[in-house]
């Protein structure tokens, strides 16, 4: 896409958001409330289904496009996180869907009829180690049946669908550590209530997280996504966008903080100067600002690969690495430059800096990249 449509559909974004003002999004997180009014305009706007082929209803976009669509909400002052997901979870159905499968939900969830907002990976004694997940999908006749927990999975509420992965052969059976998980599709509609029990969790940000328990829940077999036992690579291609749009929103995030921190260095007076004249305060800015830049470029390079179709999980990783810790420190940058204001709610700087901590731990975290990097890019002995 040439540089000057990629600019409109900033422009775009930065219109819808402005009838969306921080105090909207204050009053959201007090409340613990979701923002059905925005991702309504996100989705009527195009925006949220801008991955979706053109055939399916959607733009037909790619993910510099998504990504640049992330990054200007958040450096709106807004929470992407209450919708990101709609876009890369339906990475795994184009892939690996049936062609059935595509039918029915692609152009329902492109014109917002259908929402595919959740990913249920997680789980509460398995955490981080996602192949060792313990919830199983066992076939029974034209259903699965599944049971089990999942832990932190974002938006259930919020979603018709969810993409869910699950064990269909017993860990001892399996060839490799990856064998034996399936990637399902829930009827979040149907499901709850009839085996699945949501429990929404209360968390330090409004990301609307919940834990489901599964007692007996049957699922249509129809609704495997891909072959049986491989879901983890089903998941594994939703992973890469995720990380990479995920970083998009953490330059976002790291771009409001050094915006607010500018302005308020150069208006700001004590001891008689703007206190942006001491460089104790504007290097830390500065810094800062070259952080976030270096990290877009990454985020800008594992977008523009993984659009190619090439192998892009070095530079997917680096760039949410990168990206988070840019984010992360320009909050800190960002409150310590505000001193006691930094703190006052109506400011809005400590419901970002809480937001964006969150990249630092979700979708996976600093250390798991670097054991990443570790392990497949410099071939050290493998850690776990
Ligand atoms: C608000 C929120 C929303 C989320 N949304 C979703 C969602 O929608 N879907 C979903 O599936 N999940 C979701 N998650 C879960 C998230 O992906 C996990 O929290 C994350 O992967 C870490 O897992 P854990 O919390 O179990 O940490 P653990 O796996 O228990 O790890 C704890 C700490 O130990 C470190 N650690 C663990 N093992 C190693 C090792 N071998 N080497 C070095 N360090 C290690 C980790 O880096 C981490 O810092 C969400 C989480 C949060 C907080």
């Amino acid at each position: 896409m040439a540089a000057a449509e990629l600019t409109q559909i900033r422009d775009a974004v930065r219109k819808l958001c402005a009838s969306f003002g921080e105090d909207y999004w204050k009053g959201l997180d007090a409340t613990r409330a979701y923002p059905t009014k925005f991702v309504k305009r996100l989705t009527d706007e195009g925006f949220l289904g801008c991955l979706i082929p053109e055939t399916y209803g959607g733009a037909g976009l790619g993910l510099v496009e998504a990504s640049a669509i992330l990054e200007e909400i958040s450096r709106a002052g807004g929470h992407p996180g209450a919708a990101h997901a709609q876009m890369y979870v339906m990475g795994s159905l184009l892939k690996h869907g049936s062609e059935a499968q595509k039918q029915e939900y692609l152009s329902a969830i492109a014109s917002g009829a259908l929402r595919l907002q959740s990913f249920g990976i997680t789980e509460p004694t398995t955490g981080t180690d996602t192949t060792s997940l313990k919830t199983t999908a066992i076939r029974d006749g034209d259903d699965y049946i599944i049971n089990g927990q999942k832990v932190w999975i974002s938006r259930v509420e919020h979603s018709d669908l969810m993409l869910l992965l699950a064990r269909t052969k017993a860990i001892d059976k399996r060839s490799r550590k990856s064998d034996g998980l399936s990637a399902f599709i829930v009827d979040l509609r149907q499901a709850t209530g009839n085996g699945l029990t949501v429990k929404p969790i209360d968390a330090m940000i409004n990301h609307h997280a919940c834990e489901l328990f599964f007692d007996d829940l049957r699922i249509p077999a129809a609704n495997l996504v891909g072959r049986e036992h491989e879901g983890f690579k089903v998941v594994l291609d939703s992973m890469n966008a995720e990380r990479i749009l995920i970083a998009a929103e953490c330059i976002g995030d790291a771009g409001y903080f050094i915006d607010k921190a500018s302005a308020y260095a150069k208006e700001r007076e004590v001891f008689g100067r703007p206190i942006g004249q001491n460089q104790g305060v504007s290097f830390p800015i500065a810094q800062s600002y070259a952080q976030t830049r270096a990290a877009g470029l990454m985020v800008e390079k594992a977008a523009a690969l993984f659009d190619a179709g090439e192998a892009c999980g070095p530079e997917a990783n680096m760039a949410k690495m990168l990206a988070a810790d840019a984010s992360k420190l320009a909050g800190d940058v960002c409150m310590q430059v505000h001193g006691g204001f930094g703190l006052a709610r109506d400011y809005h700087i400590e419901r970002k800096f809480r937001e964006t901590r969150l990249y630092q731990v979700a979708p996976i975290s600093t250390n798991l990249i670097l054991a990443y990097l570790a392990e497949h890019v410099l071939d050290l002995p493998r850690s776990f």
